[in-house]
């Protein structure tokens, strides 16, 4: 009989205390984030330096030398970069990046020379067709990017090459792999030495 009356006190228990735990709920601060329209501050804006979202290509700075496309593992890029037969000026005909595909690896953008390719701070890109996730970043065949020998001095493409530049020297810097250290030279005769 004991027993019962055991049980049932026990039961009680229990359901108060799973309710004081689902009550204590009412109370407190909600933790959950109401992502995306109701956060402070814009995800994007709060992401490190070295996040790798969505690529951006800044095509007036994009010499056509094709190294991005040759970088990638899993052949996303296609750059179509022929030469005009007239003016022998390169001309970008075709720039075409399918995000879809992309694993943000950032092995694009490490071998280009202007930082032209890069990736941004973006992430959002779901959408119900493949094809809007094919950023084609040439609508009309333009001309592909010449260095100058000294600093570039045109006020348009200036600004847009000084943000490329810097951002290839911090993002190679940031991903290059520390070089192992070299081994100490042997002396002269160690070798015979241990011999
Ligand atoms: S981030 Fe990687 S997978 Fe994406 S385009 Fe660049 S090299 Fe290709
Ligand atoms: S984006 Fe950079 S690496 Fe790719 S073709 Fe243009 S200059 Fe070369």
């Amino acid at each position: 009989m004991s027993g019962y009356f055991a049980n049932i006190k026990e039961a009680v228990t229990s359901i108060f205390d799973g309710m004081a735990v689902t009550f204590s709920h009412l109370v407190r601060r909600p933790y959950t984030v109401q992502y995306p329209d109701r956060v402070p501050i814009r995800v994007q804006d709060t992401l490190p330096f070295r996040y790798r979202g969505i690529l951006a290509v800044d095509i007036e700075i994009c010499t056509g030398c094709l190294a991005c496309e040759r970088a990638c593992p899993i052949d996303c890029i296609v750059i179509e970069a022929p030469k005009d037969k007239e003016t022998r000026q390169m001309m970008l005909k075709r720039f075409d990046i399918d995000i879809a595909k992309c694993m943000y690896c950032g092995l694009c953008a490490e071998p280009c020379p202007t930082g032209s390719i890069h990736h941004t701070s973006e992430f959002e890109a779901a959408d119900y067709t493949l094809n809007s996730m094919l950023l084609r970043f040439v609508t009309a065949p333009v001309p592909a990017y010449k260095p100058k020998k000294g600093p570039e001095t045109d006020p348009v493409l200036g600004p847009v090459l000084e943000r490329g530049l810097t951002y290839a020297e911090d993002f190679a810097l940031a991903t290059a792999t520390p070089a192992p250290a070299a081994k100490p030279a042997a002396a002269p005769g160690a070798a015979a030495a241990d011999e």
